[in-house]
């Protein structure tokens, strides 16, 4: 499919071509365990077809964008997030050298639980 990237390892799950533990899945959608979690709860979200990063997100692209900050609630406590106030969750988006990105297909990372935490 000309909307996966060949080279892209997050489009390689997508794909089922690499396996994850997933999370959640729709049409648009993808989450799954990252494989290095940093805290209790720790699983990305990536809108299935190939965005290299939220500097490339275009309008066409908030809908799902949307569609992806509106279901981080429902899943983080599915996962095991404490409930807010007191739980909650971190929501984050490295993008390119200078935030951090390593995988170039736009991913957040959704953390949670007790801490302490690996990071942060
Ligand atoms: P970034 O630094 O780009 O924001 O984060 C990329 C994340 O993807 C890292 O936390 C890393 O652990 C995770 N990751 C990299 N390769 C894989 C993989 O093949 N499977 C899974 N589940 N996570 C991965
Ligand atoms: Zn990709």
């Amino acid at each position: 499919m000309s909307e996966h990237d060949p080279n892209c390892i997050f489009c390689k799950i997508v794909e089922g071509k690499i396996p994850s533990k997933k999370v959640y899945e729709d049409d648009d959608i993808l989450a799954f365990h990252d494989i290095h979690p940093w805290a209790p709860v720790h699983f990305l979200m990536i809108p299935k077809r190939h965005i290299a990063s939220l500097a490339h997100a275009q309008p066409k692209d908030a809908e799902v964008l949307g569609r992806m900050m509106a279901l981080v609630g429902e899943l983080a406590m599915k996962e095991g997030a404490r409930p807010y106030p007191e739980g909650g969750f971190r929501v984050v988006v490295n993008t390119g050298a200078d935030g951090g990105q390593e995988v170039h297909h736009l991913h957040l990372h959704v953390i949670g639980g007790p801490r302490p935490w690996l990071k942060g």
